[in-house]
């Protein structure tokens, strides 16, 4: 099944809103095996819904159209659907019900435009739509051979009426593959390296009927293994098979096979198990590592606190760095890093601590200590460690580079434990 997604708003064309609905759609269509052929993005007025129409029609399935459903002058599309498709609009008592009902327990006053939205076009299926009132609308076309389904531009109501109504519909009324996909989140590596490293298995792919996707972000790269077919067993086996061969080759550097599951995700789940703390000591990451532990639900349960040691006497008075180290080697230094690690650690009285002291940019940097110049310290159990990483001109990025690197090393520190 081929779709087409037409998202309508003038605030879309302007740049003032970020169309992130054909986005989402796109994500769960093909979770659902409907490949999406087109995106168009069109203005509010009514001919351009028109010929995106006819055009849209030509060639697929389903065209799924968002926005201008609206109580708003602007809101057009409910009364081009109705011309389009030559069907009056009527009442929906349900409808107006429900609308009334909404805006009693919101204690607002409705207004005529309001009692206007249960008006629909006679010829549809109304999608309800709890979250809002703008209900969704399903037109068959040529005899139900073609879907247009209009949704409300909000996308949250959007989400809602695609999972609770359209997405249901399809899987019942048309026989869609069985796709399945499994997604593995890796760091330390460049997608071309990596490309080149799993080169012979990856060329063997396609005739076992995977697809491979290289999905890069800054300091990651998330891998996408995918299959469709009818037997839904089949699928799920020959994606499986090549998750295995991949967390082979590539083990050292896998995060998380997890879906959606990010670094610090990862890391707190693995302190948890494991039964570990975690104490911080940062300069140039001010704060980014503690702030990403914090944002886990449960991380309290492994991560103690830290330390934003910017400037030197802190460094010094908060956790025991030697005056005379930091003026010996610089603060940006194998030796100070080691010291701020260690001095956390002991304070805080944690397991393990990372430690940060790095030149972010873009200013500051020297010939020795360029921009991007990061050391990091490992304190464990076991001593403390120190790497030096070279990022790049971006303060932002180096940051997040930074924080991702730090959580990651640990992260096989505490797995490599458990071997
Ligand atoms: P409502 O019933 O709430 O008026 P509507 O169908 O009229 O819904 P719009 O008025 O077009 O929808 O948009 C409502 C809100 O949703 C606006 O804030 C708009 O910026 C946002 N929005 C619309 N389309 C998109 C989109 N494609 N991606 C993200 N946000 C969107
Ligand atoms: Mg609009």
């Amino acid at each position: 099944m081929l779709a087409e997604i037409i998202t309508v708003g003038d605030e879309l064309l302007l740049g003032q809103t970020i169309d992130t609905n054909s986005a989402w759609m796109g994500e769960h269509l093909a979770l659902s095996g409907i490949a999406v052929d087109r995106i168009s993005t069109i203005s509010d007025a009514p001919n351009a819904l028109v010929d995106a129409l006819d055009l849209a029609l030509k060639s697929v399935d389903l065209v799924l159209i968002t926005g201008g459903l609206g109580p708003t002058l602007d809101d057009r599309t409910k009364q081009v659907l109705s011309d389009y498709f030559d069907t009056p609009l009527v009442q929906h008592d349900g409808v107006l019900a429900n609308i009334t009902r909404w805006f009693a327990h919101r204690g607002l006053p409705m207004l005529p435009s309001n009692v206007e939205q249960a008006l629909l076009p006679e010829a549809c299926e109304m999608l309800p739509n709890p979250l809002g009132t703008a209900q969704g609308m399903w037109f068959g076309v040529k005899g139900g051979h073609q879907v247009v389904v209009s949704m409300p531009g909000v996308p949250y109501e959007m989400k809602g009426i695609m999972t609770d109504e359209v997405i249901p519909r399809l899987q019942d009324r048309f026989a869609l593959p069985t796709r399945y996909h499994r997604t593995i989140l890796t760091q330390g590596v460049g997608e071309s390296f990596m490309s080149e490293h799993v080169a012979t298995w990856e060329e063997g792919l396609a005739a076992r009927q995977v697809s491979l996707a290289y999905l890069p972000a800054p300091g990651q790269v998330r891998v996408r293994l995918s299959s469709e077919g009818e037997n839904q067993e089949e699928v799920v086996r020959r994606v499986e098979q090549e998750v295995v061969a991949f967390k082979a080759l590539c083990e050292h550097w896998i995060v998380s096979e997890r879906e959606g599951e990010s670094v610090a995700t990862a890391l707190t789940r693995e302190l948890i198990s494991s039964g570990k703390t975690l104490a911080l000591a940062e300069s140039c990451t001010g704060g980014a590592i503690a702030s990403s532990m914090t944002a886990i639900p449960g991380s309290s349960a492994c991560f103690l606190g830290g330390v934003v040691a910017y400037a030197n006497e802190v460094k010094v008075d908060l956790l025991g760095v030697s005056k005379d180290v930091i003026e010996a080697h610089g603060a940006v230094s194998e030796e100070v890093v080691k010291e701020m690690a260690q001095g956390v650690r002991r304070r805080m009285a944690a397991d393990y601590a990372l430690a940060t002291s790095g030149v972010a940019g873009p200013g500051g940097g020297t010939k020795e200590k360029p921009v991007g110049t990061v050391w990091m310290a490992l304190a464990g159990p076991d001593g403390v460690q120190a790497r030096v990483l070279n990022f790049g001109q971006s303060r932002s990025r180096n940051i997040e580079k930074a924080r991702l690197e730090c959580q990651a090393w640990l992260l096989r520190e505490l797995r490599e434990d458990k071997r």
